[in-house]
């Protein structure tokens, strides 16, 4: 049996030797192959990874031409793993790949096609970020028909068939873990405590996140759309409702001129709320666009 595992990597000098040297250092039983994906990284990454490829014949890399960011690193890496059972994890140990022989045993136990792990704990996480990471999953669950635990990280176990799945979905705008969601199989999670990286710091900065999970919740949900049309009839029976009222008040009454601010404040609302929809429409609008195009995901600029 041979065993691929797919690393991203975008800058990351310091730590694929010592990914490479600790994978070496399970012993593990079976073929390797190291698919080391390198983003577009500015530093010697790639020099690195063919220091390792003439060293270790197992060792193969793809290198692209720009940074085109982890989804696309994954993507080429898939792609390019030819082993029975392929892992993805990241390069920095913050993955551990500790549970590596476990996550075999249950693979090869034939009850799983597939064995993900999962965070329990975001220790010398920022509060903040924890917090809208539980926001997302709520809503991206609520919302869409994927459903994700929470915690859930790139770290995964796969056989071939779960691998020509995610390969089949042709989408350009790739959320993995939604995908991995919705090709289904059996699932088997693990857990393990937050682990702080072996070097090197972390490539995501909290917009970028905010901007993920956008892109996340829009790829698998097209609930935000229906958010106009709902709220638009409700505002229209609440008006209906009011009219009625007034009609009926100024006849029985008769009233002088008042409710100029109430009028401020609704025009105010509902112009903001028009706009904030229209962006809704603008998302979709423009993940559309660019799926139209059918560019490339990646362009590779050096291979082994
Ligand atoms: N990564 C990548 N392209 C990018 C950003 C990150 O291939 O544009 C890789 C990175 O080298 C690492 C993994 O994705 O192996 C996870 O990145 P990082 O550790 O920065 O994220 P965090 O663990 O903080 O979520
Ligand atoms: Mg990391």
């Amino acid at each position: 049996m041979k065993l691929s595992l797919v690393v991203p990597c975008y800058n990351e000098v310091p730590c694929v030797r010592l990914f490479w040297e600790a994978v070496r250092g399970l012993g593990l039983k079976c073929e390797l192959e190291f698919v080391f994906v390198d983003d577009g990284s500015v530093d010697e990454t790639l020099t690195v990874c063919q220091e390792l490829a003439e060293k270790d014949t197992a060792v193969h890399y793809v290198s692209f031409s720009r940074n085109f960011g982890k989804e696309a690193a994954l993507l080429a890496g898939l792609r390019k793993a030819s082993g029975d059972v392929v892992v993805t994890l990241d390069v920095d140990l913050q993955h551990p790949v500790t549970l590596l022989p476990e996550m075999l045993t249950a693979l090869q136990s034939g009850d799983f096609d597939c064995v993900a792990a999962r965070r329990v704990d975001r220790a010398g996480e920022p509060w903040l970020r924890s917090l809208f990471s539980k926001l997302f999953y709520g809503v991206m669950n609520r919302l869409s028909e994927v459903q994700m635990l929470g915690g859930e990280t790139d770290y995964r176990m796969m056989t071939r068939r779960v691998v020509e799945a995610v390969l089949s979905l042709h989408e350009v705008n790739r959320f993995t873990k939604g995908i991995y969601a919705w090709v289904g199989f059996r699932t088997k999670w693990l857990t393990f405590s937050n682990v702080e990286r072996s070097a090197g710091k972390t490539k995501w900065s909290f917009w970028g996140l905010v901007r993920y999970s956008i892109q996340g919740l829009s790829a698998f949900s097209v609930a935000p759309l229906h958010l106009a049309s709902v709220t638009g009839v409700l505002s229209c029976t609440a008006a209906l409702l009011y009219l009625i009222y007034v009609v009926i008040k100024t006849m029985i009454v008769g009233e002088p001129v008042v409710g100029y601010p109430t009028l401020t404040c609704l025009i105010l609302f509902f112009g903001g709320f028009q706009l904030f929809c229209i962006g809704i429409l603008g998302t979709y609008l423009a993940k559309t666009y660019i799926e139209t195009k059918q560019r490339p995901v990646y362009l590779v600029k050096d291979e082994q």
